[in-house]
């Protein structure tokens, strides 16, 4: 089974970069060394404007091209480029790439179950009139929502970012067939839990895992869940901006538990970066390695194997 990993160096197309973007390249870089023929780097193709509009209000998405307003352009918290909406649409069109062909491959019989992933950045806290917390545009919801018209009846967007997805939780209100389950350790972006979007923010870090495992066990009859759409951030990381006790090892745990859970319920896998930072003790290579862990928890193969 090879694990298609999309990724373009269009994802970090502009000037005066910062990790939310560097670190595709980082990350792509670790995947060429490993020399590893279960996993294929694979040029996405670009998310269309129809895509972009579908989540993204008009007058928001005019602002990301031409830096106009201001104030709207820079809501990501990150800063206006020219260049800045073709890097945002390449990376939004990774995950939704990755999202089709994992989806593709639940629905032939004729193949194993796989698992993919996009190396894109930046995307739970995009609101529909603005961006947020770095994030620029909702490229889960862009995901869920072309899972859903390619034939998906139930995606579930699992988020285990260090902050909470309150702009992903915004967008998905409303829309059958989708629903979020949210496990933070830090409050930003907070949201009141409701049928379709449940969160927990963990307030220790011995509880981590355990309340991982504990929502997970809880999801209502996973095995008509044709999709996950995993916003694997590893900034709950004690050293990546998370919080004291979250070790390399618990966060190598997370991402076999979350894998595991997906293979025996036979759930594709997208998976993509979210958060993860330097500047709390890490190198970009460092935070790209943790990265690294869930790359490979992704090429662990499913029971079910081809006919
Ligand atoms: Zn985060």
């Amino acid at each position: 089974m090879t694990v298609s990993i999309f990724y373009s160096p269009s994802f970090n197309d502009i000037p005066d970069s910062f990790d939310t973007f560097t670190k595709a390249d980082e990350v792509a870089k670790l995947i060429q060394g490993l020399n590893n023929s279960s996993l294929a780097l694979c040029e996405p193709r670009t998310a269309t404007s129809a895509e972009l509009q579908g989540v993204h209000d008009q007058d928001y998405l005019d602002a990301l091209l031409t830096g106009l307003p201001l104030d709207l352009a820079i809501s990501n918290g990150i800063g206006w480029y020219e260049g800045l909406l073709a890097a945002v649409s390449a990376s939004t069109g990774g995950l939704r790439d990755a999202a089709l062909e994992a989806l593709a491959s639940k629905a032939d019989p004729d193949v194993a179950t796989c698992n993919t992933g996009s190396l894109s950045s930046g995307l739970h806290h995009a609101r529909y009139e603005h961006g947020s917390g770095y994030c620029t545009i909702n490229g889960l919801v862009v995901a869920a929502r072309a899972a859903l018209a390619a034939g998906a009846k139930r995606v579930l967007i699992l988020d285990l970012d260090a902050h909470c997805g309150g702009g992903t939780a915004e967008l998905i209100e409303g829309l059958d067939g989708v629903e979020q389950l949210d496990i933070s350790v830090n409050s930003f972006d907070f949201y009141t839990s409701r049928e379709d979007a449940h969160l927990t923010v963990v307030g220790n870090s011995s509880s981590y895992l355990d309340t991982i495992a504990e929502q997970l066990g809880a999801i209502h009859q996973p095995e008509g869940i044709d999709l996950i759409l995993y916003n694997a951030g590893m900034d709950p990381h004690e050293h990546a901006s998370g919080m004291s006790g979250i070790t390399t090892d618990m966060m190598s745990q997370r991402e076999s538990m979350v894998f595991e859970f997906a293979r025996q319920h036979d759930i594709p896998v997208a998976f993509t970066l979210a958060g993860g930072y330097t500047g709390h003790g890490l190198t970009l290579e460092e935070v790209a390695q943790l990265h690294m862990l869930t790359v490979l928890a992704a090429c662990a193969p499913f029971a079910r194997v081809s006919s």
